[in-house]
């Protein structure tokens, strides 16, 4: 069976220099090894994601010569498929529902921090510091039939406990310059959203279901999604889904060594094309050969 590489992007902006190492080094390493390259569209946040960045994802990444095989995998229109593995997270007794705001959320770690440090995931962000996997359950079904929206989280420690020790063999390279065989650590994400009352799926729910469903068996993507393996490894356990190889890629920085973001012009691949780029010049400013 020829390996099955992929390409994720969110449109929630446009490409820049970074997407474009991102899926050319998916396309190189695809064509190397005899593969397969697919695109999916990663648009299940409906508040950021907007038709035109879609449009334009297909035509920067046609511009770059990428080609990739359709139909395209749209998360929106794949609800069912993230529903069923939410089921059998529930069916495990794996999750719960969580009330908090995010306002709410922000004052009780506030008040946890007057006395020292709350932890932080691996983004930086504060734990879920709530004890909703405490409620009662007559106050929970009364609070999911109230209009009050909620998340459902994974009960980190119970999941843990069940998967048992879990790693990845890195053969590219995590931040701190991690490669080979890796510890997965998924405990340092805390109480992870797994879905949300109006969203049936998350970023962790869906790329797993979709990576297994799409049979892709080499994940290329970026070292800030490094330690994301961790969860990703998790849930694939619990889902009885395969592991595929992982190989996380450096990131390209601006000028002040920062990450790229898709509201930078100067390294958006329309700013540069239309500033008269090639695709070969693309290339070479993302260090390919
Ligand atoms: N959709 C994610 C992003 O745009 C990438 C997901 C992945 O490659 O696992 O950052």
């Amino acid at each position: 069976m020829p390996p099955v590489f992929r390409f994720a992007p969110s449109p929630n902006g446009y490409l820049h220099l970074g997407h474009a190492f991102s899926a050319l080094l998916n396309v190189d390493l695809a064509r190397q090894d005899g593969g397969r390259f697919l695109l999916r569209i990663e648009d299940i946040d409906t508040t950021r994601c907007r038709p035109e960045f879609e449009t334009a994802i297909y035509q920067d990444l046609a511009w770059l010569g990428v080609a990739w095989e359709r139909p395209v995998r749209r998360q929106s229109e794949h609800a069912a498929d993230y529903r069923k593995a939410l089921e059998k997270f529930s069916a495990l007794g794996l999750v719960y529902p969580s009330f908090e705001s995010r306002a709410e959320i922000a004052k009780l770690v506030a008040q946890r921090e007057t006395h020292g440090p709350w932890p932080r995931d691996p983004d930086g962000a504060p734990l879920y510091p709530g004890a909703a996997k405490l409620l009662p359950s007559d106050e929970r079904a009364r609070l999911i039939e109230s209009d009050i929206p909620y998340a459902l989280r994974l009960d980190m420690a119970a999941a843990c406990a069940h998967a048992g020790e879990l790693g990845w063999t890195e053969h590219g390279e995590g931040p701190d310059g991690e490669t080979g065989a890796v510890l997965a650590r998924p405990q340092a994400w805390g109480d992870v959203i797994l879905a949300r009352k109006e969203t049936p799926t998350s970023y962790h729910l869906s790329v797993v279901v979709d990576d297994a469903l799409q049979g892709v068996t080499v994940v290329v993507r970026g070292q800030d999604l490094f330690w994301s393996t961790s969860v990703h490894r998790l849930l694939q356990k619990l889902l009885g889904l395969p592991q595929p190889a992982y190989r996380h890629h450096r990131l390209i920085l601006d000028g002040a060594g920062r990450k790229l973001s898709k509201s930078t012009e100067a390294t958006g691949l329309r700013e540069l094309r239309a500033g008269g780029a090639t695709p070969a010049d693309i290339r070479r400013l993302a260090g390919l050969p």
